[in-house]
């Protein structure tokens, strides 16, 4: 009878990276060449069983039959990605948010936005979320666990069989702003980017896709240092330490000057512009001296920031900015020199915006 600790750990083989997967075959005493096959069809292809592939070389169709299954019988590496079970559509088409149930029962959102010509998908990262931002339906539900990296690249082949099956050629562009704090979560995140930027597989370039971060200080240091090629997203919605503590409670830990800190030295360090987000609250953090505030806090800082009207969630009694006080907003930033952008308002008559994600059937 083996130990526990000799019974082989199940993992999902979209937890593995290429080189990962190279050092599996070599360890069977399989020429790691056959690995790009076995790659591009787990990824490119994003096949969802492999036993169904007749052409593959031998020694790898008895390494498949050997090491990957379905999740209750593999001895090694299971090959589901994380089950749909729901499939929601907004009223104007260009939205769809995906419930999808993992292998512990726990439920998360994925969102596909469709714009002309591109779609865009938006990942979860955690089951929940730790940050607790006060207007975020995902921060009010509270933290459940982190994502493995096969959770996270399991979303994005979900998203791209979904567009392939509607006709489309698949995603262009990818943000980690759905369920939980990416940079909380940073080592399955980094792994699962490796995956999904990938040239071989699902090659989204890296400058196409996004990480969103509410202000995980050390995190964006550590991208920083690792020169991590991804775009980075900051979630500000406050200029001032105390405006920012209000609505973003995480802030108390990693202050707005160390924040701001850090963005500088990811600046200095990398040399890429960094998003920064700003939700727009009426009467809380929407008027022209809120923007003054912003272009002076993010002076030196080569910024694009986005502004993202509120959406409504049960948990939240704040409400939207109005139209015109976003463009007046809008105008003070640029006058400031900060290219600036509102963000369109998708899905949230299917609770699919930004902030309303928390994994339920029937959006409230
Ligand atoms: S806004 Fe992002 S970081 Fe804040 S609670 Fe929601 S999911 Fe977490």
């Amino acid at each position: 009878m083996p130990t526990i600790d000799e019974i082989p750990k199940r993992r999902s083989v979209h937890d593995l990276t290429f080189s990962a997967l190279q050092q599996e075959l070599v360890e069977a005493g399989i020429n790691p060449f056959h690995a790009l096959k076995l790659w591009s069809t787990l990824h490119r292809q994003a096949v969802k069983t492999l036993e169904e592939q007749t052409d593959f070389v031998p020694p790898v169709q008895r390494w498949i039959r050997e090491k990957i299954g379905a999740r209750e019988s593999a001895r090694h590496f299971f090959q589901e990605t994380p089950e749909p079970v729901a499939d929601i559509a907004s009223s104007d088409g260009l939205t769809r948010k995906f419930l999808l149930r993992l292998h512990d029962g726990q439920t998360i959102e994925t969102v596909v936005m469709g714009y002309p010509r591109r779609f865009t998908a938006c990942v979860s990262t955690q089951a929940g979320c730790a940050m607790g931002c006060v207007f975020c339906a995902t921060g009010q539900m509270g933290f459940v666990r982190h994502l493995e990296p096969g959770e996270i690249v399991g979303q994005v082949l979900h998203a791209q069989r979904a567009l392939r099956a509607a006709g489309h050629s698949g995603l262009r562009n990818l943000v980690l702003m759905g369920m939980g704090e990416p940079l909380h979560n940073y080592d399955s995140v980094m792994t699962a980017l490796d995956i999904i930027s990938d040239t071989a597989g699902i090659n989204l370039g890296p400058s196409r896709i996004s990480v969103s971060t509410v202000g995980v200080v050390p995190g964006i240091l550590r991208m920083a240092r690792e020169k991590r090629p991804y775009l980075l997203a900051v979630s500000l919605h406050g200029a001032t330490e105390e405006e920012r503590a209000a609505l973003v409670p995480v802030s108390r830990r990693w202050p707005l000057s160390e924040l701001i800190a850090a963005c500088r030295t990811y600046g200095d360090t990398t040399g890429q512009r960094i998003l920064f987000g700003w939700t727009l609250i009426a009467g809380v953090n929407d008027t022209p001296a809120h923007a003054e505030r912003i272009a002076v806090l993010l002076k030196g800082i080569d910024a694009h920031i986005n502004l993202i009207p509120l959406n409504p969630t049960g948990g939240f009694s704040g409400s939207t900015t109005q139209e015109e006080a976003a463009q007046a907003f809008k105008s003070v930033l640029q006058a400031a020199g900060f290219p600036s952008t509102i963000r369109q308002r998708r899905g949230i008559d299917v609770a699919a915006g930004c902030g309303q994600l928390k994994a339920v059937r029937n959006p409230a």
